[in-house]
């Protein structure tokens, strides 16, 4: 069997409402989705979202990234998968999301050619995984009003935005904390909005508030700033943009730096590489989340399958689908039940049908 041709979709999603988190306000996601094409008819999906501040990737690099990549990739066998991503490593470095998008359309032909869902084959460790629901960074009282209508809706886990003024990101979880009550996870992410001093102290005071991971406090270079957090307070600190590679997470382990680590296949690469983010975490007691950049339900359900696949990843934050206004995936793809991401039980990633009209036709094919 062989990879027969490449297409290449660029795709606008809007969000619902602007979405601002430390790093800027989004309004839009410009991503890019491949279909991979086998001579034996099976069709592989996949996405990638590229974010600039985080991964250095744009719609534009993406695409030339593919222009280097998809045309050495024709006519080799789609589940040789780690000699693909070799191929793809030697011809450029970096650009994790454009090698995602690929690696992504592979396991999904994977699952399709053996016939199971892809959770199955690549681990095959729980049937569905609890995600949180994202709250971006709006006024405190806001804040608290949507996660009362997030838990309304049956959202048992909540990731609330910080990182922008340390006294204001302390009315925010606090408010959003009284106003759900005690039962609801609390998880907070600061984007690196913290300097380690800022850090230390508001995570100090929040500690009566049981919030369940603090998520990337300071800057993503400064692991010794992770690890001076880490040693000063109760909330388990979770790495997110200072760990992208296998060995990004070899050396925070390393270095005891963090209690979590924030797996995204944006960063990765691609599953083949977060499960060895995975593994490696595992071996050194440092458990895992799955989240997402912005992903439509393609790119999300790659990850849904990702998490239920492997016992090490923990916790999922695999709402963007939600966040996002257009809906790439018509049928199929993982479900919202409640507060929980359920992958379906058919082949591969189970995308079973797309908007063909957000699509359009491929601005290129490989072949
Ligand atoms: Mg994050």
């Amino acid at each position: 069997m062989g990879i027969r041709s490449i297409d290449v979709h660029p795709v606008v999603l809007r969000y619902r409402e602007p979405f601002r988190i430390a790093l800027g306000t989004e309004v839009e996601s410009q991503n890019v989705v491949v279909r991979i094409h086998t001579d034996s008819e099976v069709v592989g999906i996949g996405e990638a979202s590229p974010f600039e501040v985080v991964t250095h990737e744009t719609p534009q690099t993406v695409m030339q990234t593919l222009d280097k990549i998809a045309p050495t990739l024709i006519g080799m066998d789609p589940l040789m998968i780690e000699q693909i991503v070799e191929t793809m490593d030697q011809a450029v470095t970096e650009n994790p999301s454009a090698k995602a998008a690929i690696d992504m359309a592979l396991h999904d032909i994977l699952g399709k050619i053996a016939g199971k869902p892809l959770f199955k084959l690549i681990g095959g460790f729980r049937k569905d995984v609890l995600t949180d629901i994202t709250l971006g960074i709006k006024e405190p009282k806001e804040m608290a009003e949507e996660g009362v209508k997030a838990v309304k809706k049956g959202f048992k886990a909540l990731k609330v935005k910080v990182g922008v003024d340390p006294k204001e990101d302390f009315e925010r979880i606090k408010g959003v904390r009284e106003a759900v009550g005690s039962d609801i996870a609390i998880r907070i992410d600061a984007n690196q909005g913290w300097t380690t001093h800022q850090a230390i102290q508001i995570l100090k005071k929040l500690e009566p508030f049981n919030v369940e991971i603090a998520e990337q406090p300071v800057k993503a270079h400064h692991i010794r700033g992770l690890a001076e957090v880490r040693r000063n307070v109760s909330i388990p600190v979770m790495a997110d943009e200072s760990v992208h590679t296998p060995k990004d997470a070899l050396r925070i382990v390393n270095e005891k730096a963090v209690d979590l680590i924030n797996i995204k296949l944006m960063k990765s690469g691609g599953i083949l590489k977060a499960k060895k983010i995975a593994a490696i975490a595992e071996s050194a007691n440092v458990s895992c989340m799955v989240g997402c950049m912005s992903e439509s339900a393609i790119g999300v359900t790659a990850g849904v399958h990702l998490a239920a696949a492997i016992k090490n990843i923990q916790y999922a934050d695999l709402d963007s689908d939600i966040i996002l206004q257009d809906n790439l995936v018509l049928n199929g793809g993982a479900k919202l039940r409640a507060s929980r991401r359920v992958p379906l039980q058919k082949p591969g990633l189970g995308i079973l049908q797309v908007d063909e009209k957000l699509f359009g036709k491929p601005v290129k094919t490989y072949e």
